[in-house]
């Protein structure tokens, strides 16, 4: 690594053995409902969301949980993929979501806030909404939908302590393995808050991938994969624009020694984006 800009460009193009720089889009959601009011963006309507997997469907794109993503990445298979994933664990994904993504053959991880089971999004201001109870969880894993964890109450975690970590990181992580009978491998940080000490906890705790939402090149990796961000406004022509902004946004990371692609998007950003995630 000759100079500094080369050693950042390595950072995302390289996380063990795993090309990041070949990440396919992954698309962040919350809940998927028909709402009066939705000061802070979470929602799109089920007819909006059905829109949305057609236009992935009839582009050939097929949208996958991200434990499958990162699997087809590290076997060098993933064009085609779209990692499709849903914050905080609304009792709506399985009931407005999980029909339509099961119309098309589609996966994706729901990340669950093991704390938070059967309550409702009460850390928001403005109206709230049911989150899935355990057996609403496990009814969703049964139909094939990755649940990964979104820490144990919903809190930032960037300067946490070492003993708040390990309770919302790997508390919650054993709180959902006991509630599924199974391993969960990936994770979602609440509000996209993290630094590295958080991302160190989450590799610590034994989980494969975790989710951030915007990530500046040095932190990005397996352990801070980019979303991007869909709303209600998505149409067709807003969706395509999104992809391109993706891909040049991954070009960019990939080219060595070029621009630290901090730059905030207009799409991703800005008017729409949702103030709490
Ligand atoms: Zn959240």
């Amino acid at each position: 690594m000759s100079t500094p800009g080369t050693a950042r460009a390595g950072s995302w193009l390289q996380d063990g053995n795993l090309r990041l720089r070949d990440t396919p889009m992954i698309l962040m959601y919350h809940g998927v409902a028909d709402v009066d009011e939705d000061p802070n963006l979470l929602c799109v309507s089920p007819s909006r969301f059905a829109q949305q997997m057609a236009w992935l469907a009839r582009r050939g794109l097929r949208g996958v949980g991200i434990g499958t993503l990162v699997g087809a990445m590290r076997a060098g298979c993933q064009r085609g993929l779209v990692g499709i994933t849903f914050d905080d664990g609304y009792t709506s994904v399985l009931e407005s979501a999980l029909p339509v993504l099961r119309r098309h053959g589609f996966g994706a991880t729901a990340y669950i806030i093991s704390d938070r089971v059967g309550t409702t999004n009460d850390w928001d201001e403005g109206p709230t909404w049911p989150l899935m109870t355990a057996g609403q969880v496990r009814e969703l894993a049964a139909a094939g939908i990755e649940i990964g964890s979104h820490a144990a109450t919903h809190m930032r975690l960037a300067g946490a302590s070492p003993e708040r970590l390990a309770a919302e990181v790997s508390g919650s992580r054993a709180s959902l393995a006991a509630l599924l009978g199974t391993e969960v491998r990936g994770f979602a940080y609440p509000y996209g808050s993290m630094d590295a000490a958080a991302r160190r906890a989450v590799r610590d705790a034994g989980y494969e991938h975790a989710c951030a939402v915007e990530a500046s090149l040095p932190e990005m990796g397996l352990m801070a994969l980019p979303r991007i961000y869909v709303g209600q406004q998505d149409d067709a022509i807003r969706m395509a624009a999104k992809r391109l902004l993706h891909k040049g946004r991954i070009a960019l990371r990939s080219r060595p020694g070029g621009p630290a692609p901090q730059t905030p998007s207009p799409l991703a950003r800005g008017d729409e984006t949702p103030s709490h995630r």
